[in-house]
């Protein structure tokens, strides 16, 4: 199929493009410059961090082809064995950079934990595990287990007595296992917390603070935050011995001539997505579209090619004169798109580059700013479109803030804004041809076919015109998807992080209890609303004299039971107890869960409420369920 090809303006680069700065300006840096800065403050290579054979075998498998700079910098110190603080979110390459280094010191032959892993949600925990055993595809009889509220027990007991090497857990959950000595720590030799700001926000601190009263005096810990509160901040320093603190930076640049916008990744895959994109996008010429592996550049230039599209893919494979090659064909129009990773694109100068897209959100702010610099070049107005997974808000927020410029959210173009683009510029080749020479050869044919054949000009044209886009058609079929909600600034939901790769929750519109079984694509389950049905009150032994608040408690319940949020009904706070709402028919292994439960390290011991109708207390709060919401 022959897509249409864009229109090139071959416009070749000025002797002296270096006196028209690019609008992106760093405030220290020019290009050549930043190139150096980013050479001697990244690694190029994972061979520099002092990994095993083993393990770098496995990152060329699957694609990755510089360390992050978290992960520059945080895989020699944990390799050296110091404890670590590592200020990172989601999209940093925070994963790896903690679970390479800790597969270093694990002893397959030893099947017992050696490293634990403590994470805020069961989602995240699901992910990391999956992470790590991508990892160790290299690593035979490496075992890692992700044990979470919400699970049956039975089937972790088993999986416990099997035996792992890796265990990544909610506080909860570990923390039972702990007491009830189906979890041994004894050979631990490191353990992680993940996201520990948000299992502050969570309210698991204390449980937290619990599990590392009980580890081994002799273990390396390192703790990742993307903030530092003091809370953290205390506990760091509590358990944490002469720990290295890793920070990267954001740095901050202006940003000019460029127009930002971002697409919150829901409804469609991004493949299409960006073809639907770059089809109505005013001003395309040439594209630079960045991912963050080796892998992921062929795979999206193949399958752009498919479309019909003239693209490429860059990357560190390619040796320098197979580089060149690629960047002189974007520059000359026989390519107009490049998919490309950061390495392999620095320092690109190409003035038709009309459009940089961030398929895989960057690492960081420096990366960004990198990335969209690539285009509105030489006086151009250039246009920067990233691809943000709900769970990536964070990035998408610390990026506007170090570019102290906002990115306007991106509305995914209709079946009617492609067919209408379609369209008028069909019309406008047909205009062109209008004006051509020779026309009055043809228009001897259609009036022979019309007479002919007893049909009008038109009808004729229309056949015509139906011939000419065979293979090409001007309307798309199919549903729009719809749009996603609009994220809060500065605030990402919980609910958003779901497993990578395969969807194991039972996430339907009816509550769920259980975490077992598949459950429908986010993007076909409904938009969060108010519990409906049936509600059953419960009360709970924790209230605001323990310093228990609204968020504590639908934190526990949704983690431990994996009822989500929005499933949990109106919470009244009382001074030493608190009630809250749950659907009706809670199966007895979510009760059972609930009951055990912890918030600020006490028992809830959930129980039907038999007490006062709600309201008739004083002292009481409600809060509507919004009040929660994340
Ligand atoms: P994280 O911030 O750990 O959630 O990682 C975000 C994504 O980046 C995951 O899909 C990782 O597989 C990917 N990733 C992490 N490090 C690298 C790397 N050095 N090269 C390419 N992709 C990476």
């Amino acid at each position: 199929m022959i897509r249409p090809r864009y229109g090139c303006i071959g416009v070749l680069r000025s002797p002296d493009h270096r006196a028209n700065p690019s609008p992106v300006i760093n405030n220290v840096k020019g290009d050549e410059e930043r190139k150096q800065h980013l050479m001697s403050s990244t690694p190029d290579s994972f061979a520099d961090l002092g990994l095993s054979e083993t393990l770098l075998k496995t990152l060329t498998e699957i694609g990755y082809e510089t360390p992050s700079p978290i992960q520059a910098q945080c895989i020699p110190a944990l390799l050296e064995g110091h404890d670590l603080i590592g200020m990172a979110q989601t999209g940093t390459g925070k994963t790896a950079a903690f679970a390479l280094p800790l597969m270093e010191t694990i002893d397959v032959k030893l099947m017992k934990p050696q490293a634990l892993i403590l994470t805020p949600t069961r989602e995240l925990a699901i992910q990391v595990a999956e992470a790590l055993q991508s990892y160790a595809k290299n690593l035979p009889g490496f075992h890692v287990l992700p044990i979470y509220g919400g699970q049956s027990y039975t089937i972790q007991l088993k999986q416990l007595s099997r035996g792992a090497h890796v265990i990544v857990g909610t506080p909860g959950r570990v923390m039972d296992h702990l007491e009830r000595k189906t979890l041994n720590l004894d050979n631990l030799k490191t353990l992680v917390l993940d996201e520990a700001d948000e299992m502050l926000r969570m309210g698991f601190i204390d449980d937290v603070e619990w599990i590392l009263e009980r580890t081994p005096a002799q273990h390396q810990t390192a703790l990742f935050s993307a903030t530092m509160p003091e809370q953290i901040r205390r506990v760091a320093q509590k358990y944490l011995v002469d720990p290295k603190e890793i920070k990267i930076k954001s740095a901050t640049a202006t940003v000019a001539a460029i127009r930002q916008v971002y697409w919150q990744v829901s409804g469609m895959h991004k493949l299409d997505a960006l073809t639907r994109i770059l089809e109505v996008e005013e001003d395309f010429d040439a594209a630079i579209i960045f991912v963050r592996t080796k892998t992921a550049t062929v795979e999206l230039a193949d399958k752009l090619n498919a479309r019909g599209y003239a693209a490429a893919a860059l990357n560190g494979d390619l040796n320098q004169q197979m580089r060149e090659r690629v960047i002189e064909q974007l520059k000359s129009g026989a390519l107009d798109i490049v998919i490309a990773t950061d390495v392999a694109a620095r320092g690109i100068d190409v003035p038709r580059v009309s459009h940089v897209v961030n398929y895989d959100i960057p690492y960081d702010t420096e990366a960004y700013v990198h990335r969209i610099g690539r285009t509105g070049r030489a006086g151009r107005t250039g246009n920067a479109i990233l691809f943000v997974a709900p769970r990536e808000i964070r990035m998408l927020r610390t990026i506007e803030r170090a570019t102290r410029s906002p990115i306007a959210p991106l509305t995914l173009p209709s079946r009617a804004d492609v067919t209408n683009k379609r369209v008028t510029d069909f019309k406008g080749k047909v205009a062109e041809v209008l004006n051509a020479e020779g026309l009055d050869f043809f228009a001897n044919i259609v009036s022979q076919i019309a007479e002919e054949q007893n049909v009008g000009a038109e009808e004729v044209a229309a056949a015509l015109a139906m011939m000419a886009q065979e293979g090409k058609p001007l309307q798309i079929v199919g549903e729009d998807p719809r749009p996603a909600p609009a994220p809060r600034p500065g605030s990402f939901d919980r609910d958003d992080r779901k497993p990578r790769s395969n969807e194991r929750f039972d996430r339907g519109d009816k509550p769920s209890f259980e975490s077992r079984g598949e459950r429908p694509r986010r993007e076909e389950r409904p938009a969060r609303s108010a519990p409906s049905g049936d509600m059953v009150r419960y009360r709970i032994d924790v209230g605001r004299d323990h310093g228990v608040q609204v968020k504590d408690i639908v934190g526990a319940i949704a983690n431990e039971a994996g009822i989500e949020s929005r499933f949990i009904g109106r919470i009244g706070l009382y001074d030493e107890s608190s009630t809250v709402e749950l659907p009706a028919g809670m199966p007895a292994e979510a009760a059972n869960a609930l009951k055990r439960t912890r918030v600020r390290g006490l028992p809830i011991n959930l129980r039907p409420d038999e007490g006062r109708p709600e309201g008739a207390s004083t002292g009481e709060r409600s809060f509507k369920k919004k009040s929660f919401d994340r």
